[in-house]
């Protein structure tokens, strides 16, 4: 759906399907993504997926299941690597 109020944006998050913010360690994504994956990597965490490692990851739906936010986030291409290079001060855009 493009009826969104502040569509306008060309991208939206790979992740949720959210507006974009723009492109973030690798991927369009929000800032709601985006600071997820970095909380993740930075801080190692973790999750488990209480149902089938399946879920519907959407913008209404996103912080039901961190586990398959997260391998969603890795399947969409966010790169690790960009988190940690990022902490240690290496900014090369
Ligand atoms: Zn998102
Ligand atoms: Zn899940």
């Amino acid at each position: 759906g493009s009826n969104h109020p502040l569509s306008g944006s060309k991208h939206l998050c790979s992740i949720c399907g959210d507006r974009a913010s723009g492109k973030h360690y690798g991927v369009y994504s929000c800032e709601g993504c985006k600071g997820f994956f970095k909380r993740t990597v930075r801080k190692d965490l973790t999750y488990a997926c209480r149902e089938n490692r399946n879920c519907i990851i959407d913008k209404r739906q996103r912080n039901r299941c961190q586990y398959c936010r997260y391998q969603k986030c890795l399947t969409c291409g966010m790169k690790r690597e960009a988190v940690q290079e990022e902490r240690q001060g290496i900014h090369r855009d």
